[in-house]
């Protein structure tokens, strides 16, 4: 097989001692990882491997195709969106689902009732069932391993984070869950108040930071591309579709193999950078489907088939281009092969 011409660098050490982080700012609450949409983009595989390694215990995915994916690795898998009746004759042993609706606790409970996790909509109106239901009693007798809730603006400092966690505390003891569950990675950031017996984080295992609390989250994943072909553009001359970039002087550019049907959306026209080494490679014109143009007048000896990185800490490669630290990760294409250091 030949090696690709674009890769992702993943630094496995890194996904492990911020999953360490976490789990100490977790404080005493078991530590779990979000790995759907496979592994934000890393690879799901490889991240549950390593996350298991350090002692994870609790992983979520938001679909069965993603569980039955995982069902060789014997590590305990969360379904986030439940079960539909199309679900129910082929989960995999090591796999329970979130329960989300009324509708998905009587299958369940029709189906026999095995253990499972139970959403309770605490004021985001997204998926769960509501607390009123709770307390008039759909759960009771149901084996329910953690009873979660998922808050809307755990990156804010707003007043509903705290009626969010006040709502799950208050049905503390009402059904038979072993473990109460709010914080995704922000969530813990908002402190050991929010840690109940569970946390799940995504985001920040990946690199993302989102809050004071996450300064020392490392970054995981850098795209690396290399050069099609290097060619000098004269003064005057353009670069590019439509024409976007002229060039002020004569210059040196470089063509990537990287586009954006890999995920190197048009929000990095004329604004990401490339690095080799220290040397910083601005991107030059509109990004193609499959390329994109840097200056390299700054590194006369890049050639043909080297490597370049292109600059993508989730923060500042966030406010950059516009798009959320989340869709930085997940929008990483096929095309690039996953190498873990
Ligand atoms: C995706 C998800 C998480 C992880 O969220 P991050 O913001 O990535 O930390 C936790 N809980 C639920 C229910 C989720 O859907």
């Amino acid at each position: 097989m030949t090696c690709s011409p674009l890769r992702l660098r993943l630094d496995g050490d890194a996904l492990v001692a911020n999953w360490r982080l976490l789990r100490d700012m977790s404080e005493g609450a078991a530590c779990g990882a979000a790995v759907k949409a496979d592994g934000y983009g890393l690879g799901a595989r490889e991240v549950v491997r390593r996350l298991a390694e350090a002692g994870c215990r609790d992983f979520f995915v938001a679909l069965w195709s993603e569980a039955r994916a995982l069902a060789d690795l014997g590590v305990p898998v969360s379904v986030l969106h439940g079960v539909r009746a199309e679900d129910m004759a082929d989960r995999p042993a090591n796999a329970r689902p979130v329960l989300n609706t009324v509708e998905q606790v009587r299958r369940w409970r029709e189906a026999g009732g095995g253990p499972c996790d139970v959403m309770v909509d605490t004021g985001m109106n997204r998926l769960g069932i509501s607390a009123e239901d709770v307390a008039a009693g759909l759960l009771d007798g149901l084996a329910i391993e953690t009873l979660m809730s998922h808050l809307a603006c755990a990156d804010e400092d707003v007043s509903l984070n705290g009626r969010q966690r006040a709502a799950l505390a208050a049905l503390g003891g009402r059904t038979s869950a072993r473990r109460l569950s709010i914080a995704n990675s922000a969530g813990i950031a908002l402190g050991p108040d929010y840690a109940f017996d569970l946390t799940r984080p995504g985001i920040a295992l990946y690199g993302g930071r989102q809050h004071a609390g996450h300064v020392a989250i490392r970054q995981v994943v850098t795209p690396e591309a290399q050069v099609v072909q290097r060619r000098r553009v004269r003064a005057g001359e353009i670069v590019g579709y439509n024409a976007t970039f002229t060039a002020p002087r004569d210059m040196e550019v470089a063509i990537l193999n990287l586009g954006y049907a890999d995920g190197y959306l048009r929000c990095f026209s004329g604004k990401g950078l490339a690095r080799l080494g220290e040397v910083v490679l601005p991107v030059i014109g509109r990004i193609s489907m499959d390329l994109t143009a840097i200056a390299v007048d700054a590194a006369p000896a890049l050639a043909e088939g080297d490597w370049v990185a292109l600059d993508y800490a989730l923060p500042e490669t966030s406010a950059l281009s516009g798009l959320s630290q989340y869709e930085l990760l997940t929008g990483l294409g096929s095309r690039f092969e996953r190498k873990w250091d």
